[in-house]
């Protein structure tokens, strides 16, 4: 074979990329990853953490298949939280602030050694395509190299027509010192693909010995951590403190009188940035009412004293950056290292896709992560995981791997992308998953592990640690099934239920929330000992199950929808009783599940009505 030819390319050494190189060379086709340097492979380009609200969630799926950030992530955290702790499983996001360095250096180490993998410096500067086909077949190098593959991910993140600003300045930029990628999107709307901007923006850094830390609060990291993967099962890092400090009128009235100069207010920004973690200068604009602002002080490494100031990111000229600064608790003598800055990019509206995220007009061109209008890590490597899946199963002439909403966040996010495509950069919330008793961060192993054993894209030594943990969860389930406690014998071990002379199982009793796992093994002593994660997922889903009996309705009749499927030729323009904006909605999703059609902004259920009664007449007429 020739040496620039290979299966898979993934164009890109983020965090879209890194799971997407990995997925496909763990399927066993022969996968190549092109990126800019070695040394920013697993950049974290913004804020040194992984996980969070719904962020942790996606975090684990990907680690239940396997995929690689997970891993990195327990190997490089230096403060692990569980967010939301004193809440329902369902809502707690594991997060973990990360050592920058490590976390680059654990990826890089991973995917150098990582089997069917090539990984070469060496950036793309045009695609080529096969026009008779509407395919793209390979691309060309800055070192003249040409590459021919079957498929093609594109993970180029903020790269594209990069463009950072700093109050009026402005510097083409794929992100802080690195130059944009230029003359891709443009070979892309050649083939109308639908190209917008977006902006999303990073605070200043500062010199940690610098701050005054004596008169901050300090928030510790959590005495028990939460892990990101399955696999991890000690602390591999010494655990910091972070600072926390707040803005103040005086910050405020320095912002106001230098609005004028932000480049997002003066017009010189045109992408619209992400809503949730908005800049300091849209706070003060958007929150007037409010006196302070939250500021996080978190150090960016073990042997780094860069501090990341969480919560202040801006686009004020620099100047203006350093008197916020100086105005601050416990920052009035900080030295700044690094202003902060806005970058505004080219992303591809997600409704270009197909839920492979393979593009509907460019045959075997998948696009993943930022491209897509996504911000954050854990939402790029997501993508990244199930588009490099996905075209390894092209390559490989399998199936394609589609994981629903009832399944997975994974899922909700790509459902969510594809259908209703992004007004704003898009970021994982527990809020967007309809299903989430069910898709809790807890049991994203069980939900999705087997699903990749049957794919082949989980290795040995995971599927075998799983499927032991899933006899044993069975084989304690099944005992507290089949053990059982009057209200008597309860009462008698100081256990609290209903004195109605019912008979419960112990598996009923442990769903009460006011039992623990020892009192019942101190009645039943047969009863089973396991590590602690068996234990936490029997007791978990104990007090979770009636409400997941419930739900379980919900998703049988997602399902029923998601089952119906319209035919990919479908004539939408020809559908009579439907407004033209709701079939310029259609024409532009085509929607392939029934359940994705009524999931269209705008849809109404006489809109459904005729849709469907329209797929059955075509079906019978085929059938007929
Ligand atoms: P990236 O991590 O950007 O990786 C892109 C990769 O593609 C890089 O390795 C690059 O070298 C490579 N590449 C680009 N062009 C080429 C080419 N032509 N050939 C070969 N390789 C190429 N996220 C948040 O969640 N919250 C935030 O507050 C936040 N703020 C941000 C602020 C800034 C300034 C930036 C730059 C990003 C911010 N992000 C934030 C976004 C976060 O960094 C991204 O969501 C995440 O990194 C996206 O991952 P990705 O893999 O899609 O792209």
């Amino acid at each position: 074979m020739n040496l620039q030819d290979y299966d898979v390319v993934i164009i890109g050494g983020g965090h879209a990329g890194c799971e997407a190189a990995a997925a496909s060379a763990r399927m066993g086709v022969n996968t190549a990853l092109f990126t800019h340097k070695i040394e920013t492979i697993g950049e974290m380009s913004c804020n040194p953490a992984i996980g969070g609200l719904g962020k942790g969630h996606l975090v684990r799926e990907i680690d239940a298949l396997d995929g690689v950030m997970g891993v990195v992530a327990d190997k490089s955290g230096i403060q692990f939280r569980l967010l939301n702790r004193s809440r329902g499983p369902a809502v707690q996001g594991p997060r973990t602030q990360s050592d920058r360095a490590l976390y680059k250096e654990h990826m890089q180490k991973i995917l150098l050694n990582y089997e069917n993998l090539t990984v070469i410096a060496d950036p793309v500067t045009k695609f080529l395509f096969d026009d008779n086909e509407n395919k793209v077949i390979g691309f060309l190098c800055q070192s003249g190299k040409e590459v021919r593959c079957k498929e093609l991910i594109l993970t180029t993140g903020t790269f594209l027509n990069g463009l950072i600003h700093i109050g009026e300045t402005q510097i083409p930029a794929g992100r802080f010192d690195e130059k944009p990628s230029t003359g891709l999107s443009e070979q892309l709307a050649k083939y109308e693909m639908k190209i917008g901007r977006l902006k999303t923006g990073t605070p200043p850094r500062l010199d940690g010995d610098t701050i005054n830390y004596k008169e901050l609060e300090m928030q510790p990291a959590d005495e028990d951590p939460y892990y990101f993967s399955f696999l991890t099962n000690k602390l591999y890092n010494k655990q910091i403190k972070c600072g926390m400090t707040y803005t103040n009128n005086a910050v405020h009235k320095i912002i106001s009188d230098n609005i004028s100069k932000s480049a997002m207010y003066s017009g010189n920004i045109k992408g619209v940035g992400p809503r949730y973690c908005p800049a300091i200068e849209d706070k003060i604009v958007k929150f007037k009412e409010k006196e302070k602002h939250q500021i996080f002080l978190e150090p960016e490494g073990l042997n780094d004293n860069t501090v990341y100031p969480n919560g202040i990111s801006t686009s004020l000229p620099e100047d203006v950056q350093l008197q916020i600064l100086a105005n601050i608790k416990g920052l009035e003598h900080v030295k700044m290292k690094r202003a902060g800055y806005a970058i505004e990019y080219d992303y591809v509206d997600p409704r270009e896709l197909n839920a492979t995220l393979e593009t509907k007009k460019i045959k075997s061109l998948f696009l993943a992560g930022q491209i897509n209008g996504t911000t954050g890590y854990e939402e790029a490597a997501a993508q990244g995981l199930m588009a490099g899946v996905n075209a390894a199963l092209k390559v490989l002439k399998k199936d394609e791997f589609i994981l629903d909403r009832s399944t997975s966040y994974i899922g909700v996010m790509i459902d969510d992308l594809i259908t209703k495509g992004v007004a704003e950069p898009y970021r994982m919330f527990t809020s967007r998953a309809e299903y989430r008793l069910t898709l809790r961060a807890d049991n994203a192993d069980q939900r999705l592990t087997e699903l990749g054993i049957n794919l082949n894209l989980v290795k040995e030594n995971r599927s075998k640690t799983f499927l032991e943990k899933k006899k044993k969860i069975l084989a304690l389930t099944v005992s507290l099934q089949t053990n059982f406690l009057t209200p008597n014998e309860a009462k008698k071990y100081g256990i609290k239920i209903a004195m109605d002379g019912v008979k419960r199982s112990c598996l009923d009793v442990i769903g009460q929330r006011n039992v623990s796992m020892a009192k019942i093994r101190q009645i039943f002593p047969s009863i089973p000992s396991h590590e602690m994660s068996v234990d936490n997922q029997v007791v978990i889903d104990a007090h979770y199950a009636g409400y997941l009996s419930r739900q379980s309705q919900d998703i049988k009749s997602f399902k029923n929808d998601e089952a119906v499927t319209i035919p990919s030729n479908f004539n939408y323009d020809a559908l009579s009783g439907l407004s033209n904006e709701l079939k310029s909605k259609l024409v532009v999703v085509r929607p392939k599940p029934l359940g994705q059609a009524i999931r269209i902004d705008g849809m109404t259920p006489s809109a459904i009505i005729i849709l469907l009664s329209r797929i059955k007449k075509m079906r019978f007429r085929v059938s007929a």
